[in-house]
C-alpha cells in the first residue's frame, strides 16, 4: 500500500459553529483568539476583523467581566454590519454561569461557549455551575468547546488519580497519570453535558498541553476512546520560532494521523507584531500538509554563494506579498487560484529544474551566469525576462495565469 499523504481523517460528530462546519468531514477549520479587552467594543471588533481578513474562520474573544459581556452583542452587531461573517466564540473561565445569566443577549450574539472543567467551579459548587453553563447552551442553541488545559487542570480528579493510581500494582508514572486526569476531565464532562441534554453534535472537545510529545500522546488517546469533534492546539507554545515550531510539530503529526477538526496556533506575539501571524502558520501548515489550500505556495530556494545578490529574495518575498493581496478577491473571482504552485529561484543549479515543477517559476542569474531569468510555465520555458522591470513582469505573468 502507498502510505503516501494524510491518513483519512477520523470520523467526527458534526458541529455548526454559526455558519461554520466543525468536524464530520468537514475541512480542518482554523481558528485564533483576540488578545483586546473584550470591554473595549472598537479595539475587540478591529481584531476579530483582522483575524477574519487573514483567514481565521472562527474567533475567540475572553468573557471575563461584566462589562466584557455587555459589549459582546455590540461587537457582533458592529461586525455583521461591517459583512464580516465569523463566528465570535466566549471563552469563560470561573464566572461564565453569573455572566451569561447576567447578559443574556451575550448568551444569544455568540456562536459557541468555551468552558474550561478544570475551574468552571470548585468543590461542591463545580456541578452546578457545569451544569447552569449547559443549561444556557441548550436554552439559546449553542454549542459548547469542553476545553481541558494542563495549566488549570482539575485539581480533585487529578487527586483522586493519584491515589487511584498509588493502588495500581504497577503504577504509572506521574505524566501518565496528569494526562490520564487531563483526558478524563473533558471526557467526563462530555459526558455530563449528554446526561443535562446538550446533544454530542454540540460538543467539541480538547485537552491542551504545553509539550509537544504529551500533546501528541493526549489527543491519540482522546481520538481513541471518543468521537467528540477535537480542537488541536499546544498551549503556551511560546514567541517567535519556538512557538511556530513547537506548534507545527505537535499538530502536522496528529493532523497527518487524521486527527483534530479545527486548529489555533497560540503564539505569543513579538512586541508589536501582528496577532494574525498565527492564522498564517496555522493556513500554512494545514496547506503544506495537503490539507488545504488557501493562498498559492510559493517554493524559494534559500540562496546561497551563487546568488549575486538579495533582489531574488525580495522577488520571493514580493510573490509571496502580493499572491496573499490578492487571494481575497482571486476567491471570489477565481476560485483555485488557491492552489497555484509558484517558484522563485536564486540560481541555475535548481532554478529551471523546481521551476519546471511549479505551474509558474523563475529561474533568476546567479554568480557568473548571463543576467537572463527564464520563466517557466506549466513546465514550459516561456519567456526570459531582463532588466530592472523582472519583479514587475513576473508578477503580471502570475496575474495574467490566474486571468486566464
Ligand atoms: Fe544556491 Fe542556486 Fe541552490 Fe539557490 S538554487 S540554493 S542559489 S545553488
Amino acid at each position: 500500500m502507498d502510505a503516501y499523504g494524510p491518513a483519512p481523517r477520523r470520523v467526527t460528530r458534526q458541529v455548526r459553529v454559526g455558519n461554520v462546519l466543525v468536524g464530520g468531514g468537514a475541512p480542518v477549520v482554523v481558528q485564533s483568539m483576540t488578545n483586546t479587552d473584550t470591554a473595549d467594543v472598537a479595539a475587540t471588533v478591529k481584531q476579530v476583523a483582522d483575524l477574519w481578513r487573514a483567514g481565521s474562520e472562527l474567533v475567540r474573544v475572553t468573557v471575563n467581566t461584566a462589562a466584557a459581556a455587555a459589549a459582546v452583542p455590540r461587537i457582533v452587531e458592529r461586525l455583521r454590519m461591517m459583512s464580516v461573517e465569523v463566528p465570535v466564540i466566549g471563552d469563560f473561565h470561573y464566572n461564565g454561569h453569573q455572566l451569561l445569566a447576567r447578559e443574556p443577549a451575550c448568551a444569544q450574539a455568540l456562536a459557541k461557549y468555551r468552558i474550561n472543567p478544570g475551574n468552571v467551579g470548585f468543590g461542591n459548587k463545580r456541578d452546578t455551575q457545569f451544569a447552569q453553563l449547559i443549561e444556557f447552551a441548550l436554552r439559546h442553541d449553542k454549542p459548547v468547546r469542553i476545553g481541558a488545559n494542563w495549566g488549570s487542570l482539575d485539581q480533585d480528579l487529578a487527586t483522586r488519580l493519584m491515589d487511584e493510581n498509588a493502588r495500581r500494582a504497577e503504577p504509572w508514572d506521574a505524566s501518565r497519570v496528569l494526562r490520564e486526569a487531563l483526558i478524563r476531565s473533558a471526557l467526563d464532562s462530555a459526558q455530563r453535558a449528554i446526561e443535562l441534554g446538550l446533544p454530542a453534535e454540540r460538543i467539541i472537545l480538547s485537552a491542551k498541553v504545553s509539550g509537544v510529545q504529551e500533546l501528541v500522546a493526549v489527543y491519540r488517546d482522546l481520538s481513541a476512546r471518543s468521537d467528540f469533534a477535537l480542537h488541536l492546539g499546544l498551549t503556551e507554545a511560546g514567541i517567535g520560532s519556538k512557538g511556530i515550531v513547537a506548534s507545527s510539530a505537535a499538530l502536522a503529526v496528529l493532523l497527518q494521523e487524521g486527527i483534530g477538526d479545527t486548529i489555533r496556533i497560540s503564539l505569543t506575539p513579538e512586541p508589536g507584531a501582528s496577532r494574525t501571524q498565527e492564522v498564517i502558520v496555522a493556513q500554512e501548515l494545514l496547506q503544506t500538509l495537503g490539507l488545504r489550500a488557501f493562498t498559492p505556495m510559493v517554493t524559494a530556494c534559500p540562496g546561497c554563494g551563487r546568488t549575486t545578490s538579495e533582489f531574488f529574495q525580495q522577488l520571493a518575498k514580493v510573490v509571496q506579498e502580493h499572491v496573499r493581496e490578492k487571494m481575497p478577491q482571486w476567491k471570489i473571482t477565481h476560485p483555485g487560484a488557491e492552489h497555484l504552485t509558484l517558484a522563485v529561484m536564486g540560481c541555475v543549479v535548481n532554478g529551471p529544474g523546481e521551476s519546471r515543477h511549479a505551474d509558474i517559476g523563475i529561474s533568476l542569474p546567479g554568480t557568473g551566469e548571463a543576467p537572463a531569468a527564464p520563466v517557466f510555465v506549466d513546465g514550459e520555458k516561456t519567456v526570459t525576462l531582463r532588466g530592472d522591470g523582472i519583479a514587475a513582469d513576473f508578477v503580471a505573468i502570475i496575474d495574467d495565469y490566474v486571468e486566464r
